[in-house]
């Protein structure tokens, strides 16, 4: 019986990336807030100048709020650094760490995602943990070692109780704002090997912990119908098409 996943309440988060503008936000806002989404749990991760006035359009909505980084130290001499404590002053709930582009552009490796996911925990703030192999990783047959090590790191420090409070999102990068999609059963297949992981780090018997585990690369109305469907999917993160009210209003409603 796979009880922990039937129950968990599925969620929609919304990675704005560097784009948005004050009036471009709360156009956007206001038609997510109007579509008022369905038993899904809906989060948007606006960049940080934005995220007191999001707080403000989003007062007493059920839509959350996450960042897309926060710093890797509590708090000091970091120029261009945001704390995750700062974060939580701004009404986040949620925020992402080890996204494959930071990973990329700004030296997020592995111990330095594992201290983001630890002071986000910390804070009281839920990691969104992005791992995803790229395509020359998949092409060489290093998908499942790359997705192990990129976990482990993390996992390792984390007592089973604290590695439950995550959010962990299977994002392969070669479909990242690419148009691809991984196919159902490449999507299954990995999401299965990845609640066993998390099932052994956890030292847990159920083969699929409480652990929601997100899929992420260019999810749009039409993935999301059949995402929804995968049992050990519990949600998306959505970046291209959370930009678009009617598209990710779509992709909320397929997850309801
Ligand atoms: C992302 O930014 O995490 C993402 C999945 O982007 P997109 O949906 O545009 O592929």
């Amino acid at each position: 019986m796979h009880i922990n996943s039937v129950q968990q309440r599925k969620l929609v988060v919304g990675n704005w990336k560097m784009h948005g503008s004050l009036a471009a936000n709360t156009a956007l806002l206001n038609a997510l807030r109007s579509a008022e989404t369905g038993p899904a749990e809906v989060v948007v991760c606006p960049p940080f100048p934005y995220l007191a006035q999001a707080a403000t359009l989003l007062a007493g909505s059920a839509i959350g709020l996450g960042a897309q980084n926060c710093g890797h130290e509590a708090g000091g001499a970091y120029t261009g650094e945001v704390a995750a404590a700062m974060l939580l002053e701004f009404g986040c709930r949620y925020v992402i760490v080890g996204h494959s582009e930071r990973r990329a552009d700004f030296g997020d490796d592995d111990a330095r995602v594992a201290r983001k996911v630890l002071l986000a925990l910390e804070h009281g703030l839920t990691p969104i943990l992005c791992i995803g192999e790229s395509l020359a990783q998949q092409q060489a047959g290093e998908t499942r070692a790359v997705l192990q090590r990129q976990l482990q790191a993390v996992l390792t420090h984390l007592e089973p109780a604290r590695i439950e409070q995550l959010v962990i999102a299977y994002e392969p990068i070669w479909a990242i704002g690419t148009g691809l999609t991984a196919t159902a059963d490449y999507v299954a297949d990995i999401a299965g090997y990845l609640h066993q992981l998390i099932a052994q780090a956890m030292g847990a018997a159920d083969n699929r912990p409480a652990v929601r585990l997100l899929y992420g690369g260019s999810v749009n109305a039409a993935s999301a119908d059949w995402l929804r469907q995968l049992p050990d999917i519990a949600g998306v993160l959505v970046g291209g098409a959370s930009l678009k009210a009617d598209q990710f209003d779509a992709i909320c409603q397929a997850f309801s």
